[in-house]
């Protein structure tokens, strides 16, 4: 569970990103969050990979308060995440399956453990045949899929996804945003960070909506908002 209590957060600048967020998401839930450019939907999610820190109030995983965590702890934190990103972010010099095994090596996984895995995951997300490809020889919507697959690879309990399918025609956003609730309705709590009101509308899920750094509405089903 997540729990964001009383939370601001304020940039060095003055901005003020995020105001008295509160915000419960329970383990397992499938979550949008929505507004326009500049709203703070990004600072949303990065508070809860500890990019940015509230400047107010604190955040609780699982009844941890992660707002009071060590720094050291951060990476341990970080390991039951899964991030994807709307720049996608693999590693250019390394192929498809390379790219997927390279998450698992550094949380030092076996040899054989990744041998067994990382094939799997490629099977998950749909891109086994373009296992020994390099990230320049696929497609966006190609791409993406494998960084599913990384950010889904060491069985994290929490996806973050922050506006996955901006770079993506509608087609391959509509792709990308199934596999996202395939991997939600084997057990990972999803939080997606969008624009693309289209698509929120039509997957019916619950909408956060935000708007000059303020929730306005929490609530399930589709919804028209500015974008
Ligand atoms: P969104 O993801 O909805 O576009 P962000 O969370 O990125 O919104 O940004 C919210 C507000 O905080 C915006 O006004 C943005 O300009 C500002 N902001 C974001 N990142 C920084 C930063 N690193 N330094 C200063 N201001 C920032
Ligand atoms: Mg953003």
């Amino acid at each position: 569970m997540i729990e964001y209590k009383n939370v601001s957060m304020t940039y060095d600048s003055g901005v003020e990103a995020v105001k008295n967020a509160n915000v419960t998401i329970n383990r397992g839930e499938f979550v949008f969050v929505v507004g326009k450019s500049g709203s703070g939907k990004s600072t949303m999610i990065k508070m809860l990979m500890k990019e940015v820190e509230p400047t107010e109030g604190e955040i609780l995983i699982d009844g941890f308060n992660i707002t009071e965590m060590k720094k050291s702890k951060i990476p341990y934190l970080r390991r039951s995440m899964g991030f994807i990103f709307q720049d996608f972010r693999l590693l250019p010099d390394k192929n498809v399956y390379d790219n997927v095994a390279y998450a698992m090596r550094i949380i030092q996984a076996s040899a054989k453990k990744i041998r067994r895995q990382v094939p799997l995951v490629l099977s998950l997300v749909g891109i086994s045949d373009k296992a020994k490809m390099f990230p320049d020889e696929l497609s966006g919507g190609e791409q993406q899929r494998v960084a599913v697959a990384r950010a889904i690879v060491n069985n994290p309990t929490l996806l973050l996804a922050d506006e996955p399918t901006g770079n993506l025609d509608p087609e391959t956003a509509k792709d990308i945003m199934a596999l996202l609730n395939d991997i939600n309705l084997r057990g990972t709590t999803v939080i997606i960070a969008t624009h693309a009101s289209d698509l929120v509308n039509e997957m019916q899920k619950r909408v956060i909506a935000i708007d000059k750094g303020i929730i306005y509405r929490d609530e399930k089903g589709g919804y028209n908002y500015e974008s």
